[in-house]
């Protein structure tokens, strides 16, 4: 639906023509002209059940705004060293697999952070009820307090070194390369 749709059935609603009152419409769609579709829909609707006449843009728009603020986003009073604020848990992955040891080699596989879960804090809030309750893993917590780090930094930082790490391995002398790098190279015909 447009713009000029919702306010011409608003018109409607409210028995005005809105044929007829052409110029008053488009007086309308362009004071709303920077709403959000979503949003502008509901406040008019609920200003149709509310009201019976015509709701000026002004009510409109406060209608408006009052959704907007509802939709801005909720925010943590003290910082959440959980979720670094995100309102979201990272985990550290290599493929399917969830890191649980900060020694972990991956063998030429590439690491990854991965939201696991919703936190407890307000922040998460922000996020679809749908996500399951989460908590960092015990080494991400480790690793994130001896650097000092919320645990979403933590996670991302412990990530960047398992990857370096796996990188210095590929390098290293033979003894060291892992068990996957010597079955590719048997797979190779010369
Ligand atoms: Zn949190």
């Amino acid at each position: 639906m447009t713009k000029i749709e919702i306010i011409s059935e608003l018109f409607l609603d409210f028995n005005r023509d809105p044929y007829k009152n052409k110029p008053l419409v488009e007086h309308y769609v362009k004071r709303l002209y920077e709403c959000d579709i979503t949003l502008l829909t509901r406040a008019i609707k609920e200003l149709t059940n509310e009201r019976d006449t015509l709701p000026r843009c002004k009510e409109i728009l406060a209608k408006y705004g009052s959704f907007e603020s509802k939709v801005e986003s909720y925010r943590n009073n003290e910082n959440c060293e959980l979720c670094g604020d995100t309102g979201v848990i990272l985990g550290v992955f290599i493929g399917k697999t969830v890191v649980t040891s900060l020694n972990y080699l991956p063998e030429g596989e590439y690491c990854y952070t991965s939201v696991t879960g919703r936190c407890s804090c307000d922040a998460s809030k922000n996020w679809s009820p749908n996500l399951p309750d989460a908590s960092p893993l015990s080494c991400i917590r480790e690793y994130s307090k001896s650097e000092k780090l919320d645990c979403s930094m933590g996670a991302s930082l412990l990530c960047t070194e398992i990857n370096k790490r796996s990188r210095s391995c590929e390098k290293a002398p033979i003894n060291n390369i892992s068990r996957s790098t010597l079955e590719l190279k048997e797979e190779l015909p010369f």
